[in-house]
């Protein structure tokens, strides 16, 4: 069949296809845990539910401005205003079906064929393929020291005559890490002499854990929004666990929103008006939800942290923010797609291989979810890996014992 080169050539997103794997075993009444995919467990803020169900019981669900509802823009100006120290006019922002759209409509507007991002590895997996999608280059820089910490030196490198943007996640997605703020501060202030786009994926900003911040990049400019090379990525799925809503949001410069829009008006026509409404409830309401959030998902890291500092010869970078960590397995296997492969069949646990992350070698683990099923994810990872663990093990009602070592 003839397809595209350029399609064929993307490659399938992992994280959702584990979930669909995970999916699959449950249904055939397997107990799978699944520390794939970064989701949190509680149900959407009350307010974004009435707000939601008050838009489709008005029954007055119809296109709304491709841009987004002007409540809901009223919203993330608000949230701008309060966490970045900015006050957007309604031209700086643009609603879009979850962070990653925003993200793939910003590339798809900032780049001409062959130009280059640098993205910072440990990545997130999209990042590459939307890149390329577009026709750029994604152009990766790896921390030659073992670390997930990215050093601006290896960045300046990196940059050619091509290099139009880098993409700053912190919190990180896969590794937890929070850049410091003397990192940011070199990097905005990089971008602004090259004249780069520093795109920042903010989608897990208030996920940080100890006391600590992740110190917006705005922060470290002097420019306001529209003279600034920085354009803010956020969204609801991750602080409001709302990630089924699908609703994101860029901010920037206003020649960049505007051509962003008119992408967007000839792909989406707009996000969908009842989840734009979710999600203007989830913004307007109470905002302790964010923080309980974060309260259980640094006792989780604190569990899944105990956990794996029982299974020998792994070591975990202790992660700061997001709802990941990135452990080190090479002592067992330095092949990741293979060990997570061994894994999800000896042990029924989902992870996903850090080769996806630019990070061989590694299992990405989300301790988004509950805590027995991170103390007992790990627990088959011990039983399946290290030889100092008891050779049985009960999943379920079922007794598997172990063979291979
Ligand atoms: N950026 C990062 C780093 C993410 O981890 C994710 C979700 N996995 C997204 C963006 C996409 O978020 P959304 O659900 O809003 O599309």
């Amino acid at each position: 069949m003839s397809l595209s080169r350029l399609a064929r050539s993307i490659a399938e997103s992992p994280t959702l296809r584990l979930n669909e794997e995970a999916r699959i075993l449950r249904e055939r009444g397997e107990d799978v845990i699944n520390l794939g995919i970064g989701e949190p467990k509680n149900r959407a803020p009350i307010t974004a539910i009435l707000s939601a169900a008050s838009k489709l019981s008005s029954g007055d669900v119809k296109y709304t401005p491709t841009d987004g509802l002007p409540s809901l823009k009223k919203a993330i100006i608000r949230y701008t205003e309060e966490n970045y120290d900015r006050l957007p006019a309604p031209e700086n922002v643009i609603v879009a079906t979850g962070a990653k759209q925003a993200i793939h409509t910003l590339l798809f507007t900032l780049l001409n064929p062959q130009e280059e991002v640098i993205i910072l590895a440990p990545y997130w997996v999209s990042y590459p393929e939307m890149i390329r999608m577009v026709g750029g280059v994604p152009v990766v820089v790896t921390p030659e020291d073992g670390t997930f910490q990215p050093r601006l030196k290896d960045i300046e490198q990196a940059v050619s005559g091509y290099t139009k943007a880098i993409i700053l996640n912190s919190p990180n997605n896969p590794s937890g890490m929070v850049f410091p703020d003397a990192f940011v501060a070199d990097l905005v202030a990089f971008c602004e002499r090259k004249n780069l786009y520093l795109i920042t994926d903010d989608i897990y900003h208030k996920l940080v854990f100890d006391g600590k911040r992740a110190t917006p990049a705005h922060a470290f400019s002097t420019r306001d929004i529209d003279s600034s090379r920085i354009i803010v990525i956020n969204g609801i799925s991750k602080l409001y666990g709302m990630t089924g809503f699908r609703i994101g949001w860029a901010v920037g410069p206003r020649p960049i929103i505007e051509i962003m829009v008119n992408v967007q008006a000839q792909t989406t026509s707009c996000a969908s008006a009842v989840l734009q409404a979710g999600a203007e409830g989830a913004l307007t309401g109470m905002q302790s939800f964010v923080e309980s959030l974060r309260l259980t998902i640094q006792n989780n890291r604190d569990v899944v942290m105990q956990e794996l500092a029982g299974v020998a010869s792994v070591v975990t970078a202790r992660p700061e923010g997001a709802f990941y960590c990135l452990p080190d397995f090479r002592y067992y296997n330095g092949d990741s797609v293979a060990l997570s492969e061994f894994l999800l069949k000896k042990a029924l646990v989902v992870t996903v291989p850090g080769k996806e992350f630019g990070m061989e070698g590694h299992l990405r683990l989300s301790y988004s979810g509950g805590v027995k099923e991170l103390t007992e994810g790990v627990a088959r990872i011990k039983w399946a890996l290290d030889p100092n663990s008891p050779n049985e093990i009960y999943i379920g009602d079922r007794k598997l014992v172990r063979d291979w070592l």
